[in-house]
């Protein structure tokens, strides 16, 4: 490849803006010339394409969200939608594109795969429901964000003896549950994974309760049911009101951390070295340390694997 341009697709996460920067200056490296599409595959579509040189992509590696925006595209999964995108690409004389997104965006970049255009995805979404991955970037940024406001509301709660139940995102995916559950000490993690028996909950948070615990965190993934609905159901056998609280889309803002810029550099470097070798159709990921890549046919049929270890340590630890 000579020339490769780079898009955000999806919902966003903190640390894309990460991987754009280093996509762009380590094309610029390599000897490439670097394009942006704006909005996605939208974006594509209406040919929004731009040169990038290394001061395009200044001051933005601490930043939330992405410079380049994102977008969902229906006309885009059509065979005319992306014909149009991948004539748009070659006129422009691009011939490899990186993908930073979700598993719909992963498709997508495949699809264009097999109409000759180069094509690497990156995994961004804070959920971390993608799988030959261990993280994905944002994931780690968003069980931060959990886990810092999870601190805040056992500051109160210690003081008024009070549980809460915490509703975090992840719709299939328990991961961000999982995470900032083991981190903040929650009492309970509810996943989409693994099945659980309220009747058991509200036992055991009363007789906490009875033998003097002075607080207790129930954290619940989105694609568990609402965290209003578990509440009522303890309050209904047990008789305790926990609050609740909605964290929502502040999980997907803010400064990414150190972790997840770290992921999103190595990566964005990684997939532009792939192209390079003339690889194409792959997802690039991070299993154990190592930078992998996978057929994206391969990652969009699988499921990820739930890390059982770690769901029965905190099971272990919140006694
Ligand atoms: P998130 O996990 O954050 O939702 P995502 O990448 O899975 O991110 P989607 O809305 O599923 O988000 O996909 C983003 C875009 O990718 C879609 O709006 C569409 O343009 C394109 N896309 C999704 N699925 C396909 C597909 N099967 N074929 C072609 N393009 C697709």
């Amino acid at each position: 490849v000579k020339k490769i341009a780079v898009l955000t697709s999806g919902g966003d996460s903190q640390g894309m803006n990460a991987a754009v920067r280093a996509v762009v200056r380590s094309g610029l490296y390599h000897g490439l010339e670097v394009y942006a599409v704006q909005r996605g595959y939208a974006g594509l579509i209406n040919n929004d394409i731009r040169r990038m040189d290394l001061r395009s992509v200044g001051d933005i590696i601490q930043r939330g969200g992405t410079i380049l925006q994102t977008a969902r595209c229906k006309e885009f999964m059509t065979p005319e939608g992306q014909q149009i995108g991948a004539n748009n690409l070659r006129e422009h004389g691009i011939d490899g594109l990186v993908v930073i997104g979700g598993d719909g965006s992963y498709q997508g970049a495949n699809k264009l795969s097999k109409l000759g255009i180069k094509t690497m995805g990156l995994p961004g979404t804070i959920d971390n429901d993608i799988p030959f991955t261990d993280f994905t970037i944002g994931f780690d940024t968003a069980v931060s964000i959990v886990v810092d406001a999870i601190n805040k509301l056992r500051d109160t709660m210690s003081s008024h003896e009070r549980s809460s139940v915490v509703e975090v995102m992840g719709r299939h995916c328990g991961d961000i549950a999982l995470y900032s559950g083991l981190a903040s000490g929650a009492e309970t993690i509810l996943v989409p994974e693994v099945g659980f028996d309220l009747d058991e909950i509200a036992k055991r948070m009363a007789d906490n309760f009875a033998q003097g615990k002075r607080h207790s965190i129930v954290i619940v993934a989105e694609g568990v049911g609402k965290g209003e609905d578990i509440a009522a159901e303890i309050t209904r056998r047990n008789g305790i009101e926990p609050r609740v609280t909605v964290l929502g889309h502040i999980q997907r803002g803010g400064a990414p951390t150190h972790n997840d810029r770290i992921l999103a550099s190595s990566l964005g470097d990684f997939a532009v070295r792939k192209l390079i070798e003339g690889e194409s159709g792959k997802a690039c990921g991070i299993i154990k340390g190592e930078l992998v890549a996978t057929d994206i046919d391969k990652v969009v049929h699988t499921k990820k694997d739930f890390n059982m270890e770690l769901y029965e340590l905190a099971k272990r630890l919140s006694q």
